[in-house]
This record gives structure tokens, sequence and C-alpha cells, in this order.
């Protein structure tokens, strides 16, 4: 009886020691300064400066003997014409041919510069898909007060907009207070090895560093995280690594009349088959648990309760928010997606080998060798060899305290009524990561509202932007210039 009672008083201890933290948890506040934008935006100046960048057809192809370069020539003079202020008073270091470099003078030389960046390239239209469009993917039309076209909302929005605002100053006689530049590489879909990694060469044997550095990233949605009702910007403070793999399995070839138990493709399903079902271990990074518990803050009492006592149910936590296929899931382990195969030519030659590709994108804490072994461990008694075609670690995480990130806060949440900041770490990759030797502040944000509804349109059929997101953006840029 008297262990029994015991053990209902420890409970209660417990409990009572629980929803004390959960208070406490509550009370803790978010960056709660508010930069208005005092902006006034010229909304056909601009929407019409972005349609005619979108009729450029600056189209990244993985096959570079593919890509019409003199597209890229083309949008340089489209913008030297569009911002004729911006020439005049920026330097303009033209890198690798078609990657732009603005320099901006700002008024205190004391003061390290600000970088905002973006990238000129775009995906293809997928085959096929073509005349699913609402109006022809390069036409920039205007329909239902949108904007629609390949690299509406990824990322021409972003060049056109930051230029917008500095060309806006510009005619006000408006001098930032530290140097800005505007850096927009030209093969980003495609790695930026040519365009991004190119410049940041240049900026490092300049041996110029940088306060901030902000490119496209996570944008404003609501309802991404069921459990949240607050409109939500995601600030990107970091990005997993990425890696593409080729698995080459040799086995016996010959006549497919006498096939040998396995055959060499009969290999690669297999390791597919048990890549799918023995997936890499669950992490909970730094950069996840502060993401989680910031968002923690916009969520009911009971989801409040089990993130503000993560040091006893994080074995619940992680179950019930890494739901398989889930963005929790990516949140939380190095994934593994095979993506390409290839055996024989002929449907009567048996393949002596056969290959697949899987595409992995590495959680902070896990590493390119921790991936390789695992593979290797899924492909142990098969005659395999693992190709790495590309390989970066997981980015370093910049922070969600630093003074830019407060300042990113106060002007999202300037023009963005109610919203939730947070800082997240991004499962895709952006060409800032290259530029994280050269600043410690490196963020990925694209200040405009998508509904979750609209996300699959990047990258896919019937991308569009909204008026009011393309005015907003603008004034967001002119704001962060003014502030920053
Ligand atoms: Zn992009």
């Amino acid at each position: 009886m008297i262990y029994l009672l015991i053990g209902i008083g420890l409970l209660i201890v417990l409990i009572v020691i629980m929803v004390i933290r959960t208070i406490l948890f509550r009370q803790k506040e978010q960056y709660s300064e508010i930069i208005l934008s005092n902006s006034k935006v010229n909304k056909d100046e601009v929407v019409k400066k972005l349609q005619d960048a979108i009729k450029i057809k600056t189209i990244s192809n993985s096959d570079t003997s593919k890509t019409n370069y003199q597209e890229f020539e083309k949008f340089i003079i489209y913008l030297k014409n569009a911002f004729p202020l911006i020439h005049k008073h920026m330097d303009l270091t033209i890198i690798n041919k078609y990657s732009l470099l603005y320099h901006w003078k700002g008024k205190d030389q004391s003061k390290k510069p600000g970088m905002i960046m973006a990238h000129i390239d775009v995906v293809p239209i997928e085959q096929g898909t073509e005349s699913d469009w609402d109006v022809p993917p390069f036409s920039g039309q205007l329909k239902d007060g949108y904007v629609y076209g390949r690299g509406t909302m990824d990322i021409k929005i972003q060049i056109i907009t930051a230029m917008q605002a500095c060309e806006n100053l510009i005619k006000q006689g408006v001098v930032p207070e530290r140097d800005i530049y505007l850096s927009f590489g030209h093969d980003e879909e495609i790695g930026g090895r040519e365009g991004a990694l190119k410049i940041v060469k240049h900026l490092k044997k300049e041996k110029i560093t940088f306060e901030f550095v902000l490119d496209e990233g996570g944008a404003i949605n609501s309802g991404a995280i069921p459990s949240v009702k607050k409109t939500v910007a995601f600030v990107g403070v970091a990005e997993k690594g990425y890696s593409n793999l080729e698995i080459k399995i040799t086995a016996e070839g010959g006549h497919a009349s006498t096939p040998p138990a396995n055959t060499s493709l009969g290999f690669v399903s297999k390791a597919i088959c048990k890549l799918e079902k023995r997936k890499m271990k669950k992490k909970f990074p730094l950069v996840t648990r502060n993401m989680i518990s910031i968002l923690g803050k916009e969520m009911n009492f009971m989801n409040q309760y089990i993130i503000a006592n993560l040091w006893i149910t994080k074995p619940l936590f992680m179950k019930v928010f890494s739901k398989p296929g889930t963005n929790g899931e990516a949140l939380l382990r190095t994934t593994i997606a095979p993506t390409m195969a290839k055996a024989s030519m002929e449907p009567n030659v048996l393949p002596q080998c056969a290959s697949f590709t899987v595409n992995c994108r590495i959680l902070h804490g896990d590493s390119g060798s921790k991936l390789i072994e695992h593979i290797s461990k899924i492909c142990k008694g098969m005659d395999y060899k693992i190709n790495i075609l590309r390989m970066e670690e997981p980015s370093k995480v910049s922070d969600e305290n630093s003074d830019f990130y407060k300042m990113l806060s106060g002007v999202i949440k300037g023009i963005y009524d109610n919203t939730a900041v947070i800082p997240y770490l991004m499962v895709a990759g952006t060409d800032c990561r290259k530029f994280e030797n050269i600043s410690k502040n490196v963020y990925r944000f694209t200040p405009y509202y998508i509904p979750l509804e609209d996300m699959k349109r990047i990258h896919g059929t019937n991308e569009r932007i909204s008026i009011k997101n393309i005015t907003n953006c603008v004034r967001f840029f002119e704001t962060l210039v003014k502030k920053c």
C-alpha cells in the first residue's frame, strides 16, 4: 500500500513539474519588435518588369550544351534597361560571362557589407506538360491578379523586386548605411558551380566578408504544420547536405533463357527494397530542436506540454512528428531516394552490370561517410561499387539570435500581420551554402505568402505569383535595405 501511495505521489510531482515547464515555455517571448514599412510601390511598373523578365528563357540544363546562353545575355541587357539608376550608381561585375554581382557603396565603411541573392536560371518545362498550362509558360501573362510563368515563384520575383527596391531607394536619394551587394548566379538549378561558386571565389580574392547573406529559401504560409493556426514565415538557418550516389552491382551475364537465381537487376531491386525498409536512424539535431521549440509556442497546450518536456517525451514526439514521407521525417533523418536505374539494353540479354542512383539529403549529425557506410551495409553480400557523383555535407547553422535575424524578423512582421517567424532547416538546396565561409549569418527566405496548395507550382505547371506578393516583396526589400 505504502509503495502505491509513494508511486502516486511521485507521478503527481512529475505531472506538476511538466505543467510548470509548459507554463514557463509558453511565457518565453519571441522577438516582438515590428518594423513597419512606409514604402509606396508603383504596382504597374514592377509587375510589367517581372512579366518582361519571365519572357526571357533563361533555362538551365544539366547538359549545358543544350543551354541557350543568348537568353542569358539578353537578360543582362534587359536588366540594364529596366533599372537605369542601379546601373548608374552601382558597380556591376559580370562573373563567368552570365552571373552578376552588383555593389552599392554605403555610408559607413567600417560596417561589413550585406548581401542579397537570387538566381537568374529557371528549370525547363517538363516535356509533354506544356499544354497543361493555362497560358504559355514564357508569356508572362497577367491572369486573375497573378503573373504566370516559369520563374515567377523560383525566383525571378526576388531579382526583380530586390532590384526595384534599390532603384526606388536611389530615386529617393537614400544611401544605405552599409555596402549592399546583389548576387545573381546563372546555374543554381544545376548546382551553382559556374555561377555562385565563381562569385564566392571572386569575393574571397577581394577579401570581402559579409555581415549577412540573404538568399531564396523558406516562404510564408499557413497550415504547413497542422497544429499551428498562425501564419508562419520560415527562415532557413541551415540546409541539409546533398549527395547523388550511383551503386553498380555486377552478377553473371549470358543468355536470358537460362537465368541464374539472381541477375544483377534482381540484386538492384533487392538493394532498393532494403533501402526503403531500413532507413538511416532518426536524429534530433540542435537546429531541428530550436525550430520545434520556437514553433511550439504557436501550438495548443497539449503539444506544448510534449515539446516543453522533451527530456521525457522525446520518443513519443519523434514517433508522432516523423510519419514516413512527411516533412517531419525529412527534418529528423537523412533521406535516401532511389531515382534512376539501368540494366540490360536488350530484353533477351542478362545484364552483367546493373546500377541505380540515389538522391540523398544528409541531416546534421550525419555525414557523407556515414551515408556510404549505411548503403554498404545494405549491399553486403553483393558484388557492388559505389560511385560518388556529388557530395556536399550539411551546411553550417546560422544564429537565430543574430542582430540581422532579429531585424529580418521585424521587417517580416511589419509587412505580414500576426505572423510567427521560425528558424528552420531547409531540406532543399540553395546557392548560398557556398557563401558560408565569407559570412556567419546566412539565411534563406523569400518574402512572399504562398498558400500550401500553390507550393507544387514551383518547378511545376502554372507557376504564378500574385500582384499582392510582388508589391509586398518590393516593400520588404526597401525596408530591409534601409534598416540593415
Ligand atoms: Zn530557386
